[in-house]
């Protein structure tokens, strides 16, 4: 089911339908960009836990170490269901990653300040290439479940929690450029439509097309 809806979600430049059937073990999955309704949507919870969503799940942690990215949301891949994937380090180097699914968010109030180009500069890989920076909340709450629907809570501050802002927000069919201000905003939309996006259909393929170099 899930692999009919990936491919319902891909318009001309999509390429799941290229994927040989029965599938290999671990796939890369085309990233969605920018314009297409999966991306501008709210997504729904997650209700089946089998192993279609296990394979969906490595597919996402494929997708996002090779495009390379932080994180990764459902909708993304054209899975409209509020399940995310990350994979961040933490100072000391050891390995943070794991798979969101229902989750909930609680963040620290947002500060006030003008956002800095350096400290504050994110991207995401439905809108390829491009950086904006956007101030967010320092600190978040993280609850969620995992594949198993084991119940885990994580408190992060800083990037990791700026992370779980953007992943939540593509849960919610917030993109971070929806949320940058005035300036950067009409920057974002002038990038978006100079690449041509901003329609339906549009879409790229880590390992593939180099759009995130
Ligand atoms: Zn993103």
């Amino acid at each position: 089911m899930l692999r009919s809806i990936i491919e319902a979600h891909h318009g001309r430049t999509g390429r799941a339908a290229a994927v040989p059937y029965p599938e290999p073990a671990m796939a890369i999955l085309p990233i969605i960009i920018t314009g297409n309704p999966v991306l501008h949507t709210p997504a729904k919870p997650v209700t089946v836990f089998d192993d279609e969503l296990r394979t969906l799940v490595d597919d996402m942690y494929e997708t996002m170490l090779a495009a390379p990215g932080v994180g990764l949301a459902g909708p993304q891949v054209g899975v409209p269901l509020r399940i995310f994937v990350y994979n961040y380090p933490d100072d000391e180097g050891n390995e943070r990653r794991g798979v969101a699914i229902n989750p909930e968010l609680w963040i620290s109030p947002s500060p006030v300040d003008e956002p800095d180009e350096d400290a504050d500069s994110e991207g995401c890989l439905s809108v390829p290439g491009e950086r904006f920076p956007l101030v967010r909340s320092q600190k978040a709450l993280l609850r969620a479940v995992d594949l198993d629907q084991k119940p885990f809570e994580i408190e992060a501050e800083g990037w990791f929690a700026r992370i779980f802002q953007h992943e939540f927000d593509h849960l919610n069919g917030v993109l971070y450029v929806d949320r940058l201000d005035l300036v950067y905003g009409r920057r974002a939309a002038k990038a978006v439509r100079r690449a041509g996006w901003g329609t339906p259909g549009n879409s790229w393929t880590p390992g593939i097309d180099d759009l995130e170099g």
